[in-house]
C-alpha cells in the first residue's frame, strides 16, 4: 500500500519542521514547503529520507501568492497523485509597539497568516473532496483566543481569523474533509528568540506548567488529529498552552 502524503507549509524550521518529522516517523511521505532557505529544506529532506525511509519533496512557494500555491499543489499531484493531510503552519509575527504599527505590517501579517491558509486550503481542499477523504489542520494561537498583546495586534487578529476560517472550511468541505485547528501558547522556536528576557520570565510564570512547549509537543497533537483515531474530531479548536 502507498504511504499517505502530508503537506506542511513553512516546514523547514520550528513547529513545521517538528511536525513533519513526526509525520515521517509515522511513515507518511512528506512535502516540505519553504520560502527562504533551500539548504535547511534540502538538509531536512535528506534526514527524513535516511532516518525514516519515506519520500520527501521540497517545494519553494509563498503561501500568500496564488500562482505559487497552484504550482505547488500541481507538483505534489504530479509526484504523489494524492494529498491526505494539509497542515497550514506558515506564519509570521512582526513585534512592534502599537503606535509604530503600520498598514503595511497589518497587510503583510493578514496576507500570510490568514489569506495564505485560505489559498492553500482552496487548492488542496478541492483535491481532498475529489478523493472523498482528507484532513486539514490549521495552526492558530492562543493569541487568537485568550492571550492578547497590543505589540502583536495584527498577529492576534490573524489567528482569530484563522479560527473562524477553520469553522467555514469545515462546513465547506463536509462531509469528506475534517478541518481542525490547534492553538499553541508559547513555544520554544526562533519566532520567540528575540523577545525580551523579562517578558519571557513573566509569561513563563503565567503558564501552569512553568515552561514553554517544545515544537514536537505541538507536532504530536497535529499527527493525532490527522490519524484515523481522530476521525470524528471535526471543526474543533484545541489549545496547547500548558494551562495559562
Ligand atoms: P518560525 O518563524 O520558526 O516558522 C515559520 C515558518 O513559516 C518559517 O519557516 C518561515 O519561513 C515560513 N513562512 C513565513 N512566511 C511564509 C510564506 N509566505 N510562505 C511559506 N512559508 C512561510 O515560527 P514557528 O514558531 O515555528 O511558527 C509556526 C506556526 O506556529 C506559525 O503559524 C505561528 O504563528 C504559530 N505559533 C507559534 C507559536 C510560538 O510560540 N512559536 C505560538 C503559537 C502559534
Amino acid at each position: 500500500m502507498k504511504n499517505k502524503v502530508v503537506l506542511v507549509t513553512g516546514s523547514a524550521r520550528g513547529i513545521g519542521k517538528a511536525t513533519i518529522i513526526e509525520f515521517a516517523r509515522k511513515g507518511y511521505d512528506v512535502v516540505i514547503n519553504y520560502i527562504k532557505s533551500d539548504k535547511e529544506a534540502n538538509d531536512l529532506k535528506k534526514t527524513l529520507e535516511t532516518d525514516f525511509k519515506v519520500k520527501a519533496l521540497t517545494i519553494k512557494a509563498d503561501v500568500s501568492n496564488e500562482n505559487d500555491v497552484n504550482n505547488m499543489v500541481s507538483k505534489i499531484m504530479n509526484n504523489f497523485g494524492r494529498i491526505d493531510v494539509l497542515v497550514n503552519n506558515a506564519g509570521i509575527a512582526i513585534d512592534k509597539e502599537f503606535d509604530d504599527r503600520t498598514f503595511d505590517d497589518w497587510n503583510k501579517t493578514l496576507t500570510i497568516n490568514l489569506i495564505g491558509p485560505f489559498l492553500v486550503s482552496k487548492y488542496v481542499g478541492k483535491i481532498m473532496v475529489k478523493q472523498k477523504k482528507g484532513k486539514i489542520i490549521n495552526i492558530a494561537s492562543t493569541n487568537g483566543i485568550n492571550a492578547f498583546f497590543p505589540t502583536s495586534i495584527d498577529y492576534d487578529a490573524s489567528k482569530a481569523g484563522l479560527i473562524n476560517l477553520t469553522h467555514n472550511l469545515a462546513l465547506q468541505f463536509a462531509p469528506y474533509v475534517n478541518v481542525n485547528c490547534v492553538a499553541p501558547g508559547w513555544v520554544n522556536t526562533d519566532m520567540n528568540k528575540n523577545l525580551p528576557k523579562e517578558l519571557i520570565e513573566e509569561e513563563t510564570e503565567k503558564i501552569y506548567k512553568k515552561r514553554f512547549a517544545e515544537p514536537s509537543e505541538i507536532g504530536k497533537v497535529i499527527c493525532f488529529l490527522a490519524s484515523e483515531d481522530a476521525d470524528f474530531i471535526n471543526d474543533e479548536i484545541i489549545k496547547i498552552d500548558g494551562g495559562y
